[in-house]
Formats: structure tokens, sequence, C-alpha cells
């Protein structure tokens, strides 16, 4: 994989005006390893209005000390070497303080693999030596131009800076921290979660002086903010190996300070109809979710689709229940990711998917009127989804088939009935036509009243026309508030019969 010629055109413009410049970090890791870089930064002993002066129209963020330059499309964030001064809060240094030494630079870098820097200008002799016709690609000063980068990557003409060790680590696969690990944790404590997270991404193992210091120090996590948290928890889970990444963070200790809920079915045994405890099937949903690539949003139903379990079970052994567990999993999801501040909208989502995934499928039995009832509360955007959950939440209990016949046939089911009225906004009259036909004044009635409109097209769309409609709401109208709430509530129940009757025979 080449270094992108944008990359090489900012390296060449700083070493043209006298200046150092490097790739440098995760980019220089993952070009080592033959990963795409997500992003190129670029360190440089030049200062910020230094680097202004070579890119006039890049950009300074003060508050990062990143000089950033639009390069082709391209984002490349050039930063002036630096030291990090005392960390007092355990998360961000007092202040930062620029130096003239790369290696300084290197050694506040969390991982030896993390502390390395790419010097493209390097070993000239050695190239020209071998392809003196190549060598303007590394030598600026003599280049006419030609700038082909694959050749860099290619030809290996680069030479790497790594004061740590972090190409032997590379190689070996390990994950070990730059310098004294404690001292470097309790700098920034967001670095125990980053270890785990690329031990998980990378399938790197942690040194074992490291791994140490992040089991001894694993409560120092609480000090860092949900957002941080966050993002590093959602590489770990949309990493492929995110179960892997769960499992090290309960062994690091970890998973217990920011996922307590999670851990609470850690060794809780399931009635006779699972073979795994509640922690190791949610690992394995997981898994399933990884494995096929799925969404985040899935990825994270499947962990904490059943873990409400813990707190629901009633008995012991194999007739032990579980009886609403994905009520009080769904309120126990929206509260973990309001504290790892996840945006509202996946919230939303999760807790819709994990209140939900008991849905009643067998194909005898379930209905149109069913079917509907259950879009109608998650969505027909979230169908897929819900469907994902469920096949993962079979594949974690076991089951070598993903999507045995009856699944298949819900799909079906949902397809059918995807184009009937299934929100209140689709009956064909609306909340101004209830009042005018029966000259009432805005108030509760008028929503009850085209709720149970609802209710009868959701069992039976035909009855969505104007007509008939309207004839029922006068109707309706005849009946008192309660009485009519009592019809709503009838024919969801009707519904949830059939559902409890699947979940008595698993006692969940
Ligand atoms: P990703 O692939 O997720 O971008 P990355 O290693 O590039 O991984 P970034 O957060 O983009 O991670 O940071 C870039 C570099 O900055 C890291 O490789 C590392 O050298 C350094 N770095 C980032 N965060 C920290 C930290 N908390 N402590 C020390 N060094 C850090
Ligand atoms: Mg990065």
């Amino acid at each position: 994989m080449p270094i992108p010629s944008q990359v090489i055109s900012v390296l060449e413009k700083l070493k043209a005006a006298g200046f150092e410049a490097y790739p440098v970090g995760g980019c220089a890791r993952d070009f080592l390893l033959g990963r795409e870089p997500k992003d190129w930064d670029i360190a440089t002993n030049a200062k910020p209005e230094e680097i202004q002066k070579v890119f006039p129209k890049s950009f300074y963020e003060n508050k990062f000390g990143t000089v950033t330059v639009l390069a082709d499309e391209m984002k490349i964030q050039i930063t002036t070497y630096r030291v990090d001064e005392k960390y007092s809060d355990k998360r961000h240094p007092d202040s930062v303080k620029f130096t003239a030494n790369l290696k300084e630079d290197l050694a506040r870098r969390d991982f030896t693999i993390n502390a390395m820097a790419l010097d493209i200008f390097s070993h000239p002799e050695q190239i020209s030596a071998r392809h003196p016709e190549q060598v303007s690609v590394c030598h600026p000063e003599r280049s006419e131009g030609s700038r082909d980068s694959s050749l860099i990557a290619q030809n290996d003409r680069y030479k790497i800076i790594d004061p740590f060790g972090g190409q032997d680590d590379l190689k070996n696969k390990i994950i070990r921290a730059v310098g004294n690990p404690k001292q470097r944790f309790s700098e920034d404590a967001l670095r125990l979660m980053r270890a785990v997270r690329f031990a998980t991404q990378l399938n790197f193992l942690i040194n074992k002086e490291t791994l140490e210091a992040i089991k001894e120090m694993n409560k120092e996590i609480s000090f860092i903010s949900g957002e941080r948290v966050r993002d590093e928890f959602v590489k770990i889970i949309m990493s492929d190996r995110a179960a892997e990444g769960i499992e090290l963070l309960r062994e690091t200790g970890i998973l217990s300070i920011i996922l307590p809920e999670v851990m609470e079915g850690y060794g809780v045994g399931q009635n006779k109809h699972h073979i795994y405890t509640v922690y190791e099937h949610n690992l394995r949903a997981l898994r399933y979710s990884a494995e096929n690539k799925l969404s985040l949003v899935v990825r994270l139903a499947s962990l904490l689709h059943d873990v409400g379990k813990p707190r629901s079970k009633r008995g012991d052994g194999p007739d032990s229940t579980f009886y609403s567990h994905d009520v009080i999993g769904a309120k126990m999801t929206e509260k973990i990711m309001r504290r790892l501040k996840f945006p509202n909208e996946e919230i939303a989502k999760v807790s819709l998917l994990v209140r939900y995934h008991l849905f009643y499928y067998n194909v005898d039995e379930v209905t149109p009127s069913s079917v509907r009832r259950l879009i109608k509360n998650v969505g027909l955007e979230n169908m897929d989804d819900l469907i994902n959950v469920r096949i993962a939440d079979r594949i974690g209990s076991g089951v070598p088939k993903a999507e045995p016949y009856k699944l298949r046939h819900f799909r079906y089911m949902v397809d059918k009935v995807s184009k009937d009225p299934i929100s209140v906004k689709m009956l064909k009259i609306d909340g101004n036509d209830v009042m005018s036909i029966l000259g009432i004044q805005p108030g509760p009635k008028v929503g009850i009243i085209l709720n149970a409109l609802f209710s009868e097209v959701l069992d039976d769309p035909k009855h969505n026309e104007r007509e008939y409609l309207e004839k029922r709401a006068l109707e309706l109208d005849k009946m008192s508030v309660s009485e009519i709430a009592e019809m709503i509530k009838k024919g969801e129940e009707r519904i949830q019969l059939l559902e409890s009757e699947e979940r008595r025979k698993f006692k969940v």
C-alpha cells in the first residue's frame, strides 16, 4: 500500500522549507501493518506559525495545537513536536510544551506501536545504489516532479524511527506501554481502554507488565468522561473481534466499571432451555453480529438483549424464570447508553430492539394483525435489525441454524403487510376530521377515538376507508373514554396472549 501522494507532497513542502516532517503514530503503525490508515498525521519541528507560512490556506486550531491542511480533498493534520506536562486530572495534560526533538514527541505517546515515525527522506544512498533512476521520489531537492508515491512503499524507501521497540512489538503482536505503564495510565486513564481496544482490533496480546498495570489501575477509568469511554467502547464493539474485546475488558476488570450491568450476567445460569450463562450467551450473540459485520445498533442490542435477565430471574436451576426481562432490559439499556452519552436516536433504537427481541413468529399462529402491531411498535425501518438481533440471539444460544423456515416466513409476513397502515398518521381521517364529525373540541377524546380506529385498521386494513371510519367514529362517540380504552387494550392483549404462551414455554 502506497503512502498517498498528498501526504508526500506535504512532507516535501515542509522539508523544502527546512523543517523535519514525519508521518507518525497511528498512520505509521497501520502503514507498517499493511492496513489503510484512517488518517495521516504528520509531526514536525516547525511551529504552528511556520507551518501556516508553508501552507497559507491551512487552518490552525489553537485548542489542539494542530494545523490542518486540505490537500486534494484529504485532511492532513500537522502537529508540532510536543511534550505533555504534568497530568493532574488523569485526563488532560496541564499544558503542552513544544520541543525540537522528535524522540520526546514519540515518548509522550501511549504504546510502542503508536510511537514510531516514518522517515521517507532517508536511506537515499542505498536506494540510489539499487534504483538510481528513482531517487527523485525521495529527494525533493533533486526531484523534477516525479512523485510516484507507490514506489516508496513498495521499495522500502523509508527509515523507521522507532526509539521504543515498536517494530519488534508489531512483529510479535504485543501492546506495550511506552515507559512505565503505571505512570502512563495514571497520566491518562483512557489509555487503559485504548490498550484493550488495540489488542482487540489488531488481535495482539498485552505485554505482562502493561496488563498487570491495567488490572491494578482499572478503577481509574471512572475518571474518564462518558464520551471518551464510549468512543473506545464503540471501536471495540465494531471490531471483528468484538466478543473477545468484551472478554478482555472483563478480564482486566474494566467491564465492571464501565458496564456493570453486563457483568451482572457473569456466572448466572439459565433454565433448561439454555446451555450458556447469561453473560456467555450475550457475548455469543455479539460475536454473531460482529462476524456478520452488522451495524453498531444491532451489535449493541445483541450484547444487551438479555441484560435484564439477572434482575428478573426467579428460582434457580432448570426451572428458573426470567419473565419481563425484555422490559427490564430495555430500561437498563437506555440507562447504560445515556451514561455513555450515545446519541438519543441510537439509544431509542437499541432499547426498542431489546424490548421487542422476543417477538413471536410461529408459522401457524402469527397473524398479519400481530405483525402489523409489532411493526407499529418497532418501526418498519427497524424490522431487519430486529430480525438480525433475533438470529444473533438464536445463534448465541448454540442452535446450529441462523434462520429457520419460520423466521423466513416471518420476513415474508413483514414484507406482505409493509404497505398496510401501521401508524395513526396513515389513517384516512385525522384529528380535525374527528372533531368536525363529532362536533367536539380538542381534548383527550379525539386522540383516543383515533387510536381505537387505528386499532381496528391494524386488525383489518380494509377498514381504512373514510366512510367506514366516519361511521365508527360516531358509534365510538357514544361510548365512554374508559370503555374505548378498554377496547384498544383488548386488541393489544389478543396479540400479547400469543406471545405470552410462547414465553411461558421458555420461561422468559
Ligand atoms: P485510530 O486507528 O483509531 O485512529 P490511532 O492510533 O491513530 O488509532 P488516534 O486517537 O487517532 O489513534 O491518535 C493518534 C496517535 O496519537 C496515536 O497513535 C498515539 O501515538 C497518540 N495518542 C492518541 N491518544 C493518546 C493518548 N490518550 N495517550 C497517548 N498518546 C495518544
Ligand atoms: Mg488516528
